[in-house]
């Protein structure tokens, strides 16, 4: 018998896998935050590379995966919901391999979702592939050798791999940096469900988006809690700002994003270095929570309404035209209305971009949860809810009118319709008629129509007049 080594044995078992496999089909349901969007295109291409092809109903799948949320309760509930609607179809197809996998299930063992799901095949911890690809390796005959080292590989070109996905080609891709969360605000549940912070090694993180470039991908968006944090539990390791510049000059990339940063952890170095590098984009989501000083001590969000106005007030004079996005969580235990007040009044004062806007939701194991009483009414909730939707709807309203008669530079990312959509640097959504396929270019539009959340306008050949 000739000998074979070792990478020729990989690649011809894997080959009789991907030949046993094919036709087989795999149904992906994604909830929550980009960190789940980010995965679920990992979990993807990892199936794709044992043989397994995407299919948009979860009836005609194999192999179906609930990638899950639970920041809040209704999205929560929504998982279950769908964790419970495939008891049935299991039922009637032994066969059907199930996995539940993200926030739900989090990063302990844990018991009682298993107890309660015993339909479920595999369960897996957010951002974590291993289980469900051992899995599936373990379930074929003939079976495979040293399926530990094999589906480490598979997983790790996963990483490297853009999945077929049936629509328009991707131009633009999410990338993990940072997983989990080692801060403690009182009302979220995401370090119990993700852990403490984990930074990637910087070599890891070029090597994927180098890979996506040379698929196609002209954008990419960093992604952490706080991804301002990237490094920080890496001793003498780099920080945000090594990251952009190491990752800046990779052919094929025309735009880099970075999210979620932290009021706190925003530095000097990195905002210049957001002014100084032409990829990255000016647009910056850092979160507020709340404008009262109080509410944000028994938030722990670990910064004052000062500070966060000195650093927006930093982002403008900097970065030139700089969009800001935030998030607001209103109706926290005990705010008064009086405290919320000062929250609107802050918004209406900051006029920033975008506000991601949510009502307290408690979350079981938090520190709001176990010591503070959700004392405000759901319906009161709901009014302050309101008040500051319509209040950001009519600054976004006027942010986007002042576009009207400029010409943006577009990142082309699809079509709705028979329009062209992207996004502008600062992340403003566009839509417009052309011939020809631009999807992926840069292409120069100028803005004759606005409204509360998106613009249109029409392609022209000159330079934008936008940064
Ligand atoms: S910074 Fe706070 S809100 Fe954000 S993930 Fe960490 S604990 Fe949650």
């Amino acid at each position: 018998m000739p000998y074979i080594d070792y990478q020729t044995m990989y690649a011809i078992q894997i080959r009789i896998i991907t030949v046993i496999i094919a036709a087989m089909k795999y149904y992906i349901w994604t909830s929550g935050c980009q960190m789940n969007v980010a995965d679920s295109r990992r979990v993807a291409s990892a199936l794709e590379r044992l043989g397994y092809d995407p299919t948009r109903q979860a009836e005609n799948a194999d192999v179906i995966v609930l990638n899950t949320c639970v920041v809040r309760q209704s999205a929560e509930n929504r998982a279950l919901g769908r964790l419970s609607s495939l008891r049935p179809l299991k039922k009637q197809r032994p066969d059907l391999v199930i996995n539940l996998m993200g926030c739900l299930v989090g990063v302990k063992d844990n018991p009682k979702i298993r107890k309660a799901f015993p339909y479920v095949d595999v369960f897996s911890a957010p951002s974590d592939l291993k289980p469900l690809i051992q899995y599936l390796m373990h379930s074929r005959r003939p079976p495979i050798s040293d399926i530990e080292t094999k589906a480490d590989r598979i997983i790790a070109e996963s990483d490297l791999t853009m999945p077929k996905n049936g629509k328009n080609r991707s131009v633009s891709a999410y990338v993990s940096v940072i997983h989990g969360c080692s801060f403690a605000c009182t009302y979220c549940i995401i370090p119990y469900r993700r852990g403490v912070e984990r930074s990637r090694p910087i070599c890891e993180i070029e090597a994927e988006v180098r890979a996506l470039a040379g698929q196609g991908i002209h954008e990419v968006t960093l992604l952490g809690q706080i991804v301002d944090r990237y490094g920080n539990d890496i001793p003498d390791g780099p920080n945000l700002s090594d990251l952009l510049r190491a990752i800046h000059p990779i052919d094929g990339i025309k735009r880099i994003r970075f999210l979620t940063s932290h009021p706190h952890w925003m530095t000097n170095e990195l905002i210049e270095t957001v002014a100084e590098l032409p990829k990255v984009c000016e647009y910056v989501e850092v979160p507020i929570q709340a404008g009262d000083d109080d509410v944000l001590k028994r938030m722990k969000r670990g910064y004052t309404v000062d500070e966060y106005v000195r650093l927006i007030c930093d982002l403008r004079e900097y970065i030139p035209g700089v969009s800001i996005a935030t998030d607001i969580i209103v109706g926290f235990p005990g705010e008064t209305e009086k405290q919320f007040q000062r929250t609107y009044n802050l918004l209406a004062d900051l006029r920033l971009d975008v506000v991601h806007l949510a009502r307290y939701s408690p979350r079981p194991g938090t520190l709001a949860y176990r010591r503070m009483d959700d004392d405000i009414h759901e319906s009161e909730k709901m009014r302050r809810f309101r008040a500051i939707e319509a209040l950001q709807t009519q600054i976004s309203k006027d942010i986007h009118a002042s576009y009207i008669g400029r010409k943006v530079e577009v990142l082309v990312k699809g079509k709705r319709h028979d329009r062209w959509k992207g996004r502008t640097r600062t992340n403003k959504l566009v839509f417009f008629e052309t011939p020809e396929d631009r999807l992926g270019e840069l292409v120069s539009v100028k803005i004759n129509w606005a409204g509360a959340w998106s613009l249109r306008g029409t392609p022209f050949l000159g330079m934008s007049g936008e940064p």
